[in-house]
C-alpha cells in the first residue's frame, strides 16, 4: 500500500500511494514544539493521534464538512485524499492562551465574546507569523473566497468538536486547522489532535495537550492516554 516518502513532517510522514490521487498519512511517536528544537519520542503518541484524528474527522465529516481521511489503514496510518495543502493555518481561539497572550500580554483563561479566527502563514524558516487575510491574498497565498470559506468552516469544524469535548467534560481551547485543495474544492486536512488543540479539563483546568510537553508540566505518554481512555474508554 505505502509507496515512496513524499514528505518528512515534525511528527508525521505521508507516502505515496499506487493511486495518483490518495497518499498515506502515518503518525510517528515524536513530538516536537518550538520548530522542533525541543524533541523526544513518546510512546504510543502515534497510535492515539491516529485513532483521535480518525473518530474526529469522523464527527465532523457526520456533521456535512468536507475532510481528506479515505480510511485507517492501520494502528498509525491513514489513506487520505492527496490534496494540495493550503499554505495557511487557521486557528480558531474560544479563550486566551498561547500566543495571542503573549502577543498582547494577556493572562491565559479568560473567554473571549466570541471565537477568534487567525490566520498564520505556514512556514518553518519564519516560525508560522500570523497574516492578515489582505495579505494572504494579495501575496498569492489564497484567493479570497478561500479564505471566508477556510474561516467559515473552520468555525463550524471547532463547533462540532467544542461540543464532542464538552460531552467529555474538556473546554476545547483553541485549535489550529489547515486545508487543502482537491479538485476545485477545499477540504478539512491533516490532523485533529492534541497536538494541534489546547484542551483543559472543565473541573480541574489541568492541561490534557501538548502544553504538557512545551511547558515541561508532566509526562506527555500519560497525558495523552489518559486523553484517550476518556475518548473510547479505559
Ligand atoms: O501558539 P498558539 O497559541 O498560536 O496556538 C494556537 C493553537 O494552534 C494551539 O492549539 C496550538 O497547539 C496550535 N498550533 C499548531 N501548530 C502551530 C501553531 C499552533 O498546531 N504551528
Amino acid at each position: 500500500m505505502r509507496g515512496a516518502l513524499l514528505y518528512e513532517g515534525k511528527s508525521k510522514q505521508v507516502y505515496a500511494t499506487d493511486d495518483p490521487q490518495r497518499v498515506v498519512l502515518r503518525f510517528t511517536d515524536r513530538a516536537t514544539a518550538f520548530n522542533a528544537q525541543k524533541k523526544a519520542e513518546v510512546a504510543d503518541k502515534g497510535r492515539i493521534n491516529c485513532a483521535l484524528t480518525v473518530h474526529l474527522l469522523e464527527r465532523v465529516g457526520k456533521a456535512g464538512i468536507r475532510h481528506h481521511l479515505v480510511k485507517q489503514i492501520s494502528d498509525t496510518e491513514l489513506l487520505c485524499e492527496k490534496v494540495e495543502i493550503v499554505p495557511l493555518e487557521v486557528v480558531v481561539r474560544d479563550r486566551v492562551a498561547g500566543s495571542l497572550a503573549k502577543r498582547y500580554g494577556l493572562p491565559e483563561g479568560a473567554v473571549l465574546p466570541e471565537p477568534l479566527v487567525e490566520l498564520f502563514y505556514k512556514s518553518d524558516p519564519l516560525g508560522d507569523p500570523l497574516i492578515p487575510d489582505d495579505a494572504a491574498v494579495i501575496l498569492g497565498f489564497a484567493r479570497k473566497w478561500e479564505i471566508a470559506f477556510l474561516k467559515e468552516t473552520a468555525l463550524a469544524v471547532h463547533g462540532v468538536l467544542r461540543a464532542f469535548w464538552k460531552d467529555l467534560g474538556i473546554d476545547l481551547v483553541d485549535a489550529k486547522y489547515e486545508f487543502g485543495r482537491k479538485d476545485g474544492a477545499l477540504l478539512l486536512a491533516d490532523e485533529l489532535t492534541p497536538d494541534g488543540a489546547r484542551l483543559w479539563d472543565a473541573k480541574t483546568g489541568q492541561k490534557l495537550d501538548k502544553d504538557v510537553f512545551r511547558r515541561d508540566l508532566g509526562d506527555l505518554g500519560d497525558t495523552y492516554r489518559a486523553l484517550a481512555a476518556r475518548v473510547f474508554g479505559a
